[in-house]
């Protein structure tokens, strides 16, 4: 079966896992930081947290912007259950903003009509978490602004855009955001196997995260509360967690980091392939604005309804691992008990009924590519 999606792990990035694992540390030591300060480096960010998924990162990312019981925390029904499920963590409460049908991403249109709403009925959100879908940034600029007239805090669930960029700022130079958090799963853009970060250039944002990165204890005696007992002293200061990443797999992350733009170069590659032969046959894809790079995690087909599950179980059959990204986050049983139902968000619905991912993935080998596009040909002749 040819995945959807998949990593690329190579002798090099092996080298460096076993270096590691032939060293004093192997828990989060000095590759990690090595990792984070590189990372800062290519997005832009003034700080990078590591973590040990991008579902931790959204989680301390809520907690250092504040978000409690009784707040409220709003995304794109169109994406991943982490982008939700960090505000319930956190006790607040969460709703979502319906996306653009071209891009797949929150619509800043629909975000303003619903702000207006929630502003009269005293609802307004405190965080809002724009999701980049399949690597294609959204609107930031527009939403920033929103950000100005409302008073949230945003928050860019970037796990799928590492390497992207939108109007030629790289995302993670949070230029238009709080903060950004990237995930390092397998069938993201670059790996650690299981991880993910979070990039801010907020100091104090940065600090906050980092404490409760690790049980919320504090070592360095400037922040201490009481005065230290002697050099084994230490300080809980708030209820943190264990969301630590490990220098084995930070050497793992440091060394695919490398490959990051020649990794979604190949993507790209594929994508033009696509974009050619599927044009002429009029089945219509994410539209990608051409003053942003996607960094094509995903690529994802708009069939007819009535073809969707058709397609799927032929190409399955055929060996061709088609996915479905997403089923919106809000008609999940868990969420239609918190009160959502179908009709909610129409146009996340309609678009999942459509949708279909074909495989996209650095090693993806051009035969194979063409075996995908002639099986999705000769369906639709
Ligand atoms: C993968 C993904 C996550 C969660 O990432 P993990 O690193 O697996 O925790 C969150 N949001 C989106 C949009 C994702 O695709």
């Amino acid at each position: 079966m040819i995945p959807y999606g998949r990593q690329q792990i190579d002798k090099k990035d092996i080298e460096e896992v076993v270096k590691v694992l032939n060293s004093d540390f192997i828990t989060q030591g000095p590759v990690v930081e090595k990792f984070e300060k590189k990372i800062a480096q290519v997005v832009k960010s003034s700080y990078a947290l590591t973590v040990n998924s991008a579902t931790s990162a959204l989680h301390l990312a809520c907690l250092a912007l504040g978000l409690k019981q009784g707040d409220h925390l709003w995304t794109s029904p169109n994406s991943f259950l982490a982008s939700a499920n960090c505000g319930l963590y956190c006790g607040a409460s969460i709703d979502f903003v319906d996306i653009d049908p071209g891009t797949f991403n929150m619509c800043s249109g629909a975000l303003e009509e619903k702000l207006i709403v929630a502003k009269k009925q005293n609802l307004l959100p405190k965080i809002v978490i724009p999701v980049h879908f399949g690597g294609e940034p959204s609107e930031m600029k527009r939403i920033w602004e929103l950000s100005k007239d409302y008073g949230f805090r945003i928050i860019e669930d970037a796990s799928h855009a590492i390497g992207s960029s939108y109007r030629k700022k790289m995302t993670g130079s949070c230029e238009y955001s709080d903060i950004t958090v990237f995930s390092f799963h397998p069938v993201k853009i670059i790996t650690t196997g299981e991880g993910g970060v979070a990039v801010t250039n907020n100091l104090q944002d940065y600090s906050f995260m980092k404490e409760c990165r690790s049980h919320g204890v504090v070592r360095d005696s400037v922040k201490f509360v009481n005065k230290s007992e002697g050099s084994w002293y230490y300080e809980q200061q708030e209820l943190g967690m264990n969301y630590r990443m490990a220098d084995i797999l930070a050497a793992l992350g440091m060394s695919q980091l490398l490959k990051l733009d020649t990794f979604i170069t190949k993507r790209e590659s594929i994508a033009s392939n696509y974009d050619l032969a599927l044009k002429e046959a009029k089945i219509s894809t994410q539209t990608r604005n051409q003053l942003n790079r996607s960094s094509m995690h995903l690529y994802v087909l708009q069939v007819p309804k009535s073809d969707r599950a058709k397609l799927y179980n032929i190409l399955r059959k055929k060996g061709i691992g088609v996915n479905v990204h997403y089923i919106p986050i809000h008609l999940q049983p868990f969420y239609r008990k918190r009160g959502f139902k179908a009709g909610d968000f129409p146009k996340a619905e309609k678009y999942y009924s459509q949708a279909l991912s074909i495989p996209i993935f650095p090693s993806l080998r051009t035969e194979d590519q063409h075996f995908i596009i002639e099986n999705l040909l000769e369906y639709f002749r």
